[in-house]
């Protein structure tokens, strides 16, 4: 009712009748729409703008394809149903689609922005019903999503197969989950100052028998897609709290906490209960958390920062620098720590515009009373530097990469960092 545009059920029940008499079996193009950031301007308008923004979308789409079938799926979710085009028609007209329904939709006195993304498949090539169409048009969008916004793609036959793949993966990890495979690993963390070893970073490892080594950042992501990641974060915890008990008792235990977990209000003493179950004290825990953690619901990381910090377990800001939090957030909340983003190592001693960064942040870490471990130091130059603005610690490659816990164990009862990988 609200855009006049038939919705999903009109789709299935009479679309198949219409692509007939419109456009024969000579094939067609299904495009698959969805908005981009139409949550956050839906949130910053209200319903009725929503609603109004929805209405001018719909009639933007309509003037792009005047002569087509287009239908509302859902919320944000657009398809339009084309008469068959050229490849370099079908992209002519998706650029037109996506910079048309960018131009700005004025709200009241707010000017809206939203963006597109598209996917398409053609008949027959890619399926001669219309809802295998729309899978495989809806696969293209998935594509372009990942891409970024404001972007279109054409649907090929190995999406399907990388589809496929990636559900073999996640097959792949609850077994990994469910059998153990995936450990903590152990990076040591360094007093700059002194070069004493001051305790590991846990970092999640899986070598998969079917696919070889997998990044944390990819399967960590895929976990928090599919909803495994409170499953995994506990079992990882657990595991680093029971190695790191066999360590010296001044030294620490960092450990990473997904962005995705902070919607739980509750994350805070899920962690404590860890960490009473498995008799580790607090006062040796390190729980970083992102800026995007952050940024996704400020309410909740301060909730879980105050309990976290209220039973004595630290917690430290990670990757600093890149995020969206702001110096406000900064001074609202409390950390015990910041790390400097190994972005800004890689590049300060080149770079005067960088050096000038991290030693705002090594003085910001100062002011605050908050101490500074700046990450990926790899050069002995680059350390220098680092003790030489008054950073306190440091890890990287130059000390070591993530081992796993036997020989964490060993490192920690030499208390030394592993050899440096000096010039010399
Ligand atoms: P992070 O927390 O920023 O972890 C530091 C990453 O930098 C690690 O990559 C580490 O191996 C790498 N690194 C350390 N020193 C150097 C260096 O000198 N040079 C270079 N080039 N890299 C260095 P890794 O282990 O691949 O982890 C990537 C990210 O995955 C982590 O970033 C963290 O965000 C996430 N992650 C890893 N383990 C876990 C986990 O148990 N839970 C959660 N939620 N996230 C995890
Ligand atoms: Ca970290
Ligand atoms: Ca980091």
């Amino acid at each position: 009712f609200l855009t006049k545009l038939p919705n999903r059920r009109f789709l299935e029940e009479k679309a198949p009748e219409l692509i007939q008499s419109s456009f024969g079996a000579d094939g067609y193009i299904v495009f698959a729409v969805d908005l981009d950031g139409f949550k956050k301007v839906n949130d910053l308008i209200g319903h009725d703008g929503g609603d109004r923004l929805l209405v001018e979308i719909s009639r933007r789409l309509t003037e792009v394809f005047p002569d087509d079938i287009i239908a509302r799926l859902g919320g944000d979710e657009f398809l339009v149903i084309s008469e068959d085009r050229s490849e370099e028609d079908a992209e002519t007209i998706c650029n037109k689609l996506i910079c048309r329904l960018a131009e700005p939709v004025q709200i009241g006195n707010i000017h809206a922005e939203v963006g597109a993304s598209v996917g398409y498949a053609r008949a027959p090539e890619h399926g001669r019903v219309l809802k295998d169409l729309v899978q495989c048009a809806d696969v293209a969008l998935y594509a372009a999503k990942n891409r970024g916004r404001n972007t279109f793609v054409a649907f090929t036959p190995d999406m399907n197969r990388q589809l496929a793949e990636r559900a073999e993966i996640e097959a792949e990890l609850r077994l990994a989950l469910e059998s153990g495979r995936i450990t903590p690993h152990y990076q040591p963390l360094i007093d700059l100052q002194t070069g004493e070893l001051r305790g590991f970073e846990a970092l999640a490892r899986w070598e998969s028998d079917e696919y070889g080594h997998i990044s944390p950042e990819v399967f960590i992501a895929m976990a928090e897609d599919i909803g495994l990641i409170l499953e995994l974060s506990d079992k990882l915890l657990r595991q680093a709290c029971r190695d790191a008990l066999d360590w010296p008792s001044d030294l620490t235990l960092a450990f990473n906490i997904s962005p995705t977990m902070i919607v739980d209000r509750l994350l805070g003493l899920r962690l404590i209960k860890v960490l009473q179950e498995t008799g580790f004290p607090p006062n040796r825990l390190e729980v970083e958390l992102t800026e995007s953690t952050l940024v996704r619901d400020l309410d909740f990381a301060t909730t879980v920062i105050q309990d976290l910090r209220s039973a004595g377990i630290r917690v430290a800001l990670d990757d600093f620098g890149t995020g969206y939090s702001s110096l406000s957030q900064l001074s609202k909340l409390s950390f015990d720590k910041i790390k400097i983003d190994r972005a800004f190592i890689e590049s300060f001693e080149s770079d005067e515009k960088q050096m000038k960064i991290v030693k705002t942040m090594v003085a910001l870490g100062q002011g605050l009373g908050i101490s500074t471990t700046a990450e990926g130091i790899e050069e002995a130059s680059q350390l220098a530097l680092l003790k030489e603005l008054g950073c306190a610690y440091g890890q990287g490659f130059l000390f070591g990469r993530a081992v796993p816990a036997s020989e964490a164990a060993e490192l920690a009862a030499r208390r030394k960092a592993p050899e440096l990988r000096t010039t010399a």
